[in-house]
């Protein structure tokens, strides 16, 4: 897949922007990906629609195609969709008996994943864990996670003939009370289909336990059915996570793209086998490249980036040093600024700055006016970048013009660049210029 794509646009490698023309003959190609790895379609295609908007206009880099780079585009979009952080797994945080539920169909591995939580929350974190099984559908159930318990060496709450899941919770959280548990697992029962009875079940025990987290397990092969079952969930028990199992198998996971986007709910952890210890703290970076298919590409581009920001800090130290710093470095490093997230954090990380900080926070440089100031000079020849004395009257109301901008933000500009340009200067004998650092950041 990821050949074909490259092979497409391999021959549209350029300079410049990208445009509608690119954008959206690469994510034809990234949509076929997401579905083929099982995403829902409404959700595919809003997805793609917000990957749209942002890809268009952003500015090639070298070495990479305009297809490659909206792959990379969407790769870090689906980051952000999946989840920004490691999500550490289950939260504890809340008065002890702490219950936490486990909801799904059956068979998407409840069972199996309750005793895995079970085991890694008594060996890292020393709780004191009791499980219970409120499966009172399939006669082995209760047998099953009682056998899972002795494995994993964690209490099992004893099982009494005849008791309806809503009984079984109540005795559980009791016996956690007098037992002095730490934590008390609620496995539930599931079905074969999503159906009133089971909601209406689930629903129940949570009144009956008010468990701090619900959390929905569900198989990463659950194709676009993946929707229903998270929005019924919901919106009918109220879940607080995500667990996607079989993530050891052939599926892509879309699912998951699926339930955190009809749900907005964490995926929290991933099942990746039938052992014990098969159990995985969710990462957004390693699902997005399995959902994508993609790696290769990404890697491709990320590589290209670093590469040229090396370059080109290289380049804007040494004109530093020579105090030939013109519009067009500056241009560079406002763009590599809005890119890295605005100045808030970037500032820090850049030695001897304190001055340009201050006009950076008087001329309020966040990511927008970062964005905005680039676009200001890409409206300049490149005579003008070069030799900002150029820029008299008439030419600044053809920029403005042409960036959608007043003549004052252009003043403020080369104010702004003279004075880097000065401070460069006077860094001058510095081996390093600030943005050597940013570049190995
Ligand atoms: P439940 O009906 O939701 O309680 O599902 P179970 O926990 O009984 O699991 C059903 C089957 O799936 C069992 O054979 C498990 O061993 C298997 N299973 C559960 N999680 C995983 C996983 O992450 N990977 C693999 N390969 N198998 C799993
Ligand atoms: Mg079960």
């Amino acid at each position: 897949l990821s050949e074909r794509l490259g092979g497409i646009l391999d021959k549209l490698t350029r300079r410049g922007a990208l445009t509608e023309a690119d954008v959206d003959t690469a994510l034809r190609e990234v949509r076929r990906a997401l579905l083929e790895a099982d995403v829902a379609l409404d959700v595919v295609r809003e997805f793609v629609e917000g990957v749209r908007k942002e890809a268009v206009g952003v500015a090639v880099i070298k070495s990479v195609t305009p297809g490659q780079l909206v792959v990379k585009i969407v790769h870090d979009q689906l980051v952000r969709t999946l989840g920004q952080e490691e999500s550490g797994g289950v939260d504890l945080n809340a008065v002890p008996p702490v219950a936490i539920m486990m909801v799904g169909l059956q068979g998407s591995g409840k069972t199996t994943t309750t005793a895995k939580i079970a085991k890694r929350l008594t060996e890292r974190l020393k709780k004191r864990v009791l499980m219970a099984s409120l499966d009172v559908r399939r006669p082995a159930a209760m047998e099953q996670l009682a056998v899972l318990g002795r494995d994993v060496e964690v209490d099992t709450l004893p099982i009494v003939a005849g008791q309806q899941p809503v009984q079984i919770a109540k005795r559980a959280m009791e016996a956690a009370r007098l037992g002095n548990y730490d934590v008390v697992l609620l496995d539930t029962a599931g079905r074969i289909t999503l159906d009133e009875e089971l909601m209406q079940e689930a629903a129940d025990v949570r009144s009956a336990a008010n468990p701090h987290e619900v959390l929905l397990v569900a198989d990463a092969l659950t194709g676009q059915d993946a929707v229903n079952l998270a929005r019924s969930f919901n919106e009918r028990v109220g879940i607080t996570g995500i667990v996607l199992t079989r993530v050891d198998g052939d599926g892509r996971g879309g699912a998951a793209l699926s339930m955190r986007a009809v749900t907005g709910k964490p995926i929290k952890l991933l099942g990746v086998g039938e052992r014990m210890d098969a159990l995985e703290d969710f990462s957004p970076g390693r699902l997005a490249d399995r959902i994508l298919g993609m790696g290769d590409i990404v890697a491709l581009v990320e590589k290209a980036a670093q590469t040229i920001d090396a370059e080109k800090a290289a380049r804007a130290a040494e004109k530093m040093r020579k105090g030939q710093f013109d519009l067009q470095d500056m241009r560079d490093q406002l763009d590599q600024m809005s890119r890295m997230g605005g100045m808030s954090g970037l500032m820090g990380m850049l030695p001897g700055m304190a001055k340009i900080k201050n006009q950076i926070s008087q001329a309020n440089l966040d990511e927008k006016v970062l964005k905005r100031q680039v676009a200001i000079i890409d409206s300049m020849t490149p005579k003008e970048r070069r030799n900002p004395d150029l820029l008299k009257a008439s030419r600044k109301r053809r920029i403005a013009a042409g960036s959608g901008s007043k003549p004052e933000d252009i003043n403020r500009l080369l104010k702004m660049h003279r004075g880097m340009a000065d401070m460069m200067k006077m860094m001058g004998g510095a081996k390093r210029g600030p943005l050597a650092g940013l570049a190995s950041a």
